[in-house]
């Protein structure tokens, strides 16, 4: 509404939106989180943030979450998540905050949509891909680099593709590029994986998996269009360039907590928390891989969202006895 004085125009400032719990992040530990508040009815908002249903809404197929012996979808678990969240009265939002103020309660959130005050938080902001900081990698990106073969694995139909990482999501993923490419070549620093027994049965079993060992990428060539990969090899210094379509890296994760760099306390850029989720602010919690360098799985971070909206529904029953 706005108040008109002579031929000025005033509009007042629209009041923050005022909730009991914000859950920051659309990933398992985020909707989880929602689940547990909503049905603790505490009516919770959660801000999704640019990626809808976070890492997980990215793997095509999740095989070992528990419920699913044919194992489900990413995306459409992610949804199932929102849907039965929904169910019970959580509103999910597609809005993204950037700045928080954590010194007094109600917390502060700055997000795309306005400003929101907040009695309690759970951040569960999830982490992004690593990349290799190479030559080259960037300007390729979307031309043949990519960090999601759920995504980009269509555009590779009968074409070479490269891998790097020894992970379990270098293997997951590769193999799922072997539906699509004629070849996929998994590029690792060292002679043996990462990645758990059964992923690297069947990936060193695939006719199409090709594994090459102690090499590293050293820079990625090409125009319009990613042409090939420069190597090392990191036992005999020896370098090569090896013809490729599509680049896929899979070295892991860093979380996205940088908002709340000097506000909360934290290791290695994980937020801390102890065993209940508390972070060093009462009242703030956080859950998923924003707070987890361990185990980063789904049902894990499902399990911390949980467990972090119990603790906030405690928080706040306490707080407003
Ligand atoms: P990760 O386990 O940290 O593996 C990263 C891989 O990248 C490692 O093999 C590492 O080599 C390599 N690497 C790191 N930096 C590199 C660099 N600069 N150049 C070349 N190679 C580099 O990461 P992730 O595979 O993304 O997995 C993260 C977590 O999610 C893990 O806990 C994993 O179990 C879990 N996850 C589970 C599933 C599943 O259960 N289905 C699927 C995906 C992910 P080194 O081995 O030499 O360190």
């Amino acid at each position: 509404m706005s108040v008109k004085e002579e031929n000025l125009v005033i509009t007042p400032k629209t009041e923050p939106r005022h909730v009991k719990l914000l859950v920051l992040g659309s990933g398992p530990a985020g909707l989880a989180a929602a689940l547990y508040a909503a049905r603790a009815e505490l009516a919770p908002l959660l801000l999704t943030g640019t990626e809808l249903g976070g890492q997980a809404a990215l793997t095509f197929s999740i095989e070992n979450y528990p419920g699913f012996p044919q194992g489900v979808g990413g995306a459409d678990l992610g949804e199932l998540f929102q849907k039965q969240a929904e169910r019970f009265g959580a509103q999910v939002e597609f809005d993204t905050a950037y700045s928080v103020d954590l010194s007094t309660r109600p917390f502060k959130v700055v997000a795309d949509s306005g400003e929101l005050l907040s009695d309690a938080l759970i951040v569960a902001t999830g982490a992004s891909p690593i990349h290799l900081n190479i030559p080259g990698e960037t300007e390729q990106t979307g031309k043949g680099v990519s960090y999601c073969a759920t995504c980009d694995g269509w555009f590779f139909k009968d074409k070479k593709v490269v891998v790097v990482g020894g992970g379990d999501s270098a293997l997951e993923e590769g193999l799922f590029l072997t539906r699509y490419a004629s070849s996929v070549t998994v590029f690792h620093r060292r002679d043996s994986l990462r990645a758990g027994a059964v992923l690297q049965k069947r990936a060193l079993e695939h006719p199409k998996m090709k594994f090459v060992w102690n090499t590293v990428l050293t820079g990625i060539v090409g125009g319009e269009k990613t042409e090939a990969v420069r190597t090392r090899n990191l036992l005999t210094g020896e370098e090569g360039l090896f013809p490729t379509d599509g680049v896929f890296i899979f070295i892991g994760h860093t979380p996205n907590t940088q908002m709340f760099a000097g506000k909360l306390e934290m290791q290695d850029g994980y937020i801390k928390v102890d065993d209940h989720m508390n972070t060093s602010i009462p009242g703030v919690y956080a859950a998923g891989e924003a707070a987890d360098s361990h185990f980063r799985q789904v049902v894990t971070s499902a399990g911390m969202g949980a467990a972090a909206a119990i603790e906030a529904t405690h928080f706040l029953e306490r707080e407003t006895v």
